[in-house]
């Protein structure tokens, strides 16, 4: 039987209907082997687990830390590094360049400033998948829904 790598107090990736994308969660109840409750590590909210809005293999895609070998003490990235990372891709950003509003059904590509309501001028560092782009923010990387179709 599989078991499930993650517990209560590990970071997620779900889907928020807050920020409406897929936000880093704090896992805060598993029942059996699935997640049932999280809270959102950016609005806070604390909702039933959605794993995307889409079909298309939500979390397995972004791997780099393998969940298997986590450990419990897992914390979150410390503020600080992300901010200064953000701040070198920001001073890259040329000066006549206005970034895009951010719209989940808008197309972005690499390379590309985009404007968040919620948190700022990011950078779009690589699309994860069909729908899914990274972004580099001020608060850090985040994984946002793009070029959704209606
Ligand atoms: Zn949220």
């Amino acid at each position: 039987m599989a078991s499930l790598s993650v517990g209560p107090g590990d970071d997620i990736d779900a889907w928020c209907g807050k920020c409406l994308m897929i936000m880093n969660h704090r896992i805060i109840a598993v029942v059996g082997n699935q997640v049932k409750k999280v809270e959102c590590l950016t609005c806070h909210a604390i909702h039933a687990f959605k794993q995307g809005v889409g079909q298309k293999g939500a979390m397995v895609s972004r791997g780099s830390a393998s969940p298997a070998t986590r450990t419990a003490k897992s914390t979150a990235p410390k503020p600080g590094k992300a901010e200064s990372e953000w701040k070198v891709f920001v001073a890259d950003m040329p000066a006549d360049i206005i970034p895009r509003k951010y719209g989940a059904f808008e197309c972005f590509a690499v390379s590309e400033f985009i404007e968040h309501p919620t948190f700022g001028l990011g950078k779009v560092l690589e699309i994860t998948g069909g729908e899914r782009m990274l972004v580099i923010f001020k608060d850090g990387r985040k994984t946002l829904i793009f070029n959704r179709s209606k």
